[in-house]
Order: structure tokens, then C-alpha cells, then sequence
């Protein structure tokens, strides 16, 4: 056993995501003094539930925004100098770096969605699929590592990155399953389950992201970064041909036009998306909308952990900003978001609804076609983070990696 394997069982926090931006802001305190050295060195090992206290646990936070990225590396860089927290602040740029990938290329995630339901439905006249997909998803392959990750998933609403890793490789690779119904399985039960870095990353181990590129699981590295819990030797493929996707796909340049909101008479709404809205540059609204929901994610049901996450967040989210800018919230559950905006907008006499800028996924569609239909004006506010990291997010990570200094400069973060 390396100093690595056995010093975690020291210091290893008990999992605990308590859906509100104070149990975020304590995890990333008791963090962040392990974001330097340590984090490069032992950010791979995954010593199994309960036991991942050497990667930060942040993800279901920053993926909802109760925490924002650009809090997580000033706190970092306020303990570390660039150098030594290298590592982490690149891992914590990956998600803008998806998040811009994605937004050049709509199409990626359109043909994502048509896929999932294309292939539920052949599920559905396909016993052998049907078969193999539910023993997968419900850790029944006899592969002890993909089990174990698959309950795992389910029971907790996370994985470490390195079994996210391991288990979509299996699931291509050697269960030769289909990539998209691995990331509906992901995207359903994974608290941080983002549209982005969730598709991407299915991608890229399949060898579609950088093309050609594939991730093969390997059972001695599984072994080492276990620390010896799993050892799947001869159960695992042996060699990881890339995936082929020939469909087109145009690179869409980004807008970030400036949005005039002085003097307008203007209601907030947040959803799961953004959780932390008194940090929008808006004028204080005339009343805020707390949009109730986990919204579609999949044509099958989510993890109840995951819809019960994103329900608490936005309601964390609805008292601080009832606080921050004395508006009533109003945060009553309503299924169908059109009525409650026109309701909401007519008894504030609103001339327009703010929000954060919505990115693709389920959140984005079903709050724009509600206010077109409320006949509200929607109008949605880019945080500088993200107009600074997204347009180097056109091709490979690298084009954003070498730009991460002067990222923070324009940010003023160094
Ligand atoms: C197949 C697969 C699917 C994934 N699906 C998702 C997903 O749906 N949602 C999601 O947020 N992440 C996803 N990831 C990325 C990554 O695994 C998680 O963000 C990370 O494991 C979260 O744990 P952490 O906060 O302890 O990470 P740390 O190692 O502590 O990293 C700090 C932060 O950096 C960001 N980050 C780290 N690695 C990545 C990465 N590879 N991509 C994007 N952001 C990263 C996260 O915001 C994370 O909180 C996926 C990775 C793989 C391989």
C-alpha cells in the first residue's frame, strides 16, 4: 500500500450533499487546503463510498450553482498559488470547457436526445438489448467494479471521476452497449448530471470527442486506483475501437449580447440551473418565481435523490434571494410553468423575466417555450465567467488550458 492509499482512511468526510449553499460553502472549506499537491497526487484513487475525500465532492453544488466556479478557485488560489492548485483549477475549467463545446454545437445534444429515444424503443422490441441494458443498470453483469459503480450511482447520486471513467468504458467496450443509454443511466442518477459534461465525457471515452482518442479500462490500473478493492482480470475487453458518428454538425458562434435592464419593471425566475441568483448583475427585481423541479431529463424516470437535490436547491435558492433583494418569492410547486409565469407576471404588472442564461438541456426548452406562451419577454443574463471561458471552448481542452492565466486576469482573480 502506497502513503496515498493509507492516509485516506484518516481524513475522508462521510458523504453528506445537504442540497443548500451553506453545506457547499462548508465543503469546500474543509477542502480546500487539500487543492494543491495533494489533489494532483491522489485525485485518482477511488477508495469507494463514502471514502472520496480526496477529490473535492463539489460537483452537485457548481452543477446547480449554488456555488460558482469562480468562488471555488478564488477560494483556492486564496490558500495556493496557481502552481501548486494547477491541477484542480484545470479540473474545475473542464466544466466551462464542455459547457462552450456543447453551446458551439447544438446539434451534439439534439442528436443525443433523438438517440435515447430511438433506442428505448428498440429496447422495447429487442428482448437480448433489454436484457443486457437492465443488468447493467441495475449491477447484475457479474463484473464486481461495474456493479458495485452502478449501485453505487444509484444509492448516492455520485461516482469518482475515475469510476465514471472506468465504467463508461466498460459499458462501451466490453458490454458493447450503446454510449447514449450509458449517459441517460448517468444523467438520470447523478446529482451533478449535466447535459454537457455528462454527453461530452461519454464521448470522449468512446473516441467521438477527440476523434479517434478512446479510454480503455484497464484491470491493473482499476486495481492500483482502488487500492486493491477490484481486480477484474479477463473480464474486461482488451482493446477500444472508436466509436463512429458521421452525422454533420455546425460550429455556432456564441452570443453574448448586453442586456439593457435599468429602469424595467422586471420578475426574477430560478430554476435548478442557477441557484445562486443574487449574484446576477440585475437590478432588484419586483418579485421573484422559484420554478419547482428536476425538469426531463430522460424519457425514463430520475433517481428520486436527484429530484429531491434539485427541488431543495431551488428552494435554498428562492429564501436567500426573497433576502437579498426583499421580494416575495413565490415558491408554490406548479407543473405547468406557462400558466404560473402569466399568473405571476400579470399580478406584478412585469414587463420582462430575467434569468440566468440558459444552456441546452431540458430547463432551457421548457422555460422558453413557457414565457413565449405566458407572453413574457425572457431575458437571460451570461455571467462573465462564462462569456470568458466559453469562446476558447471551440476545439480541444488545450486551447482553453493555456488560456487559464489570462481567464483570471480578465476576471481579476490574479
Ligand atoms: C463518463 C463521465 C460522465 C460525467 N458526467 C458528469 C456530469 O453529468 N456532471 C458533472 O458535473 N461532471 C461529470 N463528469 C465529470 C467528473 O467526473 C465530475 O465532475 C467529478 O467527478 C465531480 O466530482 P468532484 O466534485 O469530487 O471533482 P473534483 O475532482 O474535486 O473536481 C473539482 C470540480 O471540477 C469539475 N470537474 C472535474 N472533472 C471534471 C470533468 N472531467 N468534466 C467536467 N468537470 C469536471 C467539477 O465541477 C468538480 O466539482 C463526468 C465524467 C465522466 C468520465
Amino acid at each position: 500500500m502506497t502513503q496515498d492509499t493509507l492516509d485516506v482512511f484518516e481524513d475522508a468526510p462521510v458523504l453528506d450533499f445537504e442540497p443548500t449553499r451553506d453545506a457547499a460553502l462548508r465543503q469546500l472549506e474543509g477542502f480546500v487546503q487539500k487543492a494543491g499537491s495533494a489533489y494532483a497526487r491522489q485525485r485518482n484513487f477511488d477508495f469507494g463510498p463514502g471514502k472520496h475525500g480526496k477529490v473535492s465532492q463539489l460537483s452537485p453544488y457548481i452543477r446547480h450553482r449554488l456555488l460558482l466556479e469562480e468562488e471555488v478557485v478564488a477560494a483556492v488560489l486564496n490558500q495556493h498559488d496557481l502552481h501548486a492548485a494547477e491541477k484542480y483549477i484545470q479540473e474545475v475549467f473542464w466544466r466551462g470547457y464542455f459547457k462552450g463545446w456543447l453551446e458551439h454545437r447544438p446539434q451534439v445534444w439534439q442528436y443525443y436526445k433523438q438517440d435515447i429515444v430511438t433506442l428505448f424503443d428498440q429496447i422495447d422490441k429487442n428482448a437480448g438489448l433489454a436484457t443486457a441494458y437492465d443488468e447493467a443498470i441495475s449491477g447484475r453483469t457479474g463484473i464486481a467494479c461495474f456493479d458495485a459503480w452502478a449501485n453505487e450511482l444509484i444509492e448516492t447520486g455520485y461516482l469518482h471521476n475515475h469510476a465514471r471513467m472506468w465504467f463508461a468504458s466498460i459499458w462501451i467496450f466490453t458490454l458493447k452497449l450503446p454510449w447514449q443509454l450509458g449517459a441517460d443511466f448517468f444523467y438520470r442518477h447523478l446529482l451533478d448530471g449535466d447535459p454537457a459534461s455528462n454527453t461530452c465525457s461519454w464521448r470522449w471515452v468512446g473516441g467521438l470527442h477527440t476523434l479517434g482518442k478512446t479510454y480503455l479500462a484497464r484491470a491493473s490500473n482499476i486495481e492500483k486506483f482502488t487500492a486493491g478493492r477490484f481486480n477484474p482480470v479477463g473480464e474486461l475487453a482488451s482493446e477500444a475501437p472508436a466509436l463512429e458518428d458521421s452525422r454533420p454538425f455546425t460550429i455556432t458562434p456564441l452570443r453574448f449580447a448586453p442586456s439593457d435592464l435599468i429602469g424595467r419593471q422586471v420578475g426574477l425566475l430560478i430554476t435548478e440551473e442557477d441557484c445562486h441568483p443574487e449574484s446576477l448583475d440585475l437590478p432588484t427585481p419586483k418579485a421573484a418565481l422559484a420554478l419547482s423541479g428536476a425538469t426531463e431529463r430522460s424519457v425514463r424516470p430520475l433517481g428520486q435523490t436527484v429530484t429531491a437535490f434539485a427541488l431543495a436547491a431551488v428552494s435554498d435558492a428562492a429564501q436567500r434571494a426573497e433576502q437579498v433583494f426583499n421580494v416575495a418569492v413565490d415558491t408554490t410547486p406548479d407543473p405547468d410553468w406557462a400558466e404560473q409565469i402569466k399568473d405571476w407576471a400579470g399580478q406584478h404588472d412585469l414587463e420582462a423575466a430575467v434569468t440566468s442564461r440558459l444552456t441546452l438541456g431540458p430547463v432551457q426548452k421548457r422555460l422558453r417555450q413557457a414565457c413565449q406562451q405566458a407572453g413574457i419577454e425572457l431575458i437571460e443574463i451570461t455571467r462573465p465567467y462564462d462569456q470568458a471561458v466559453w469562446p476558447h471552448a471551440k476545439k480541444g481542452f488545450f486551447g482553453l488550458k493555456k488560456k487559464i492565466p489570462s481567464v483570471l486576469q480578465t476576471l481579476d482573480m490574479i
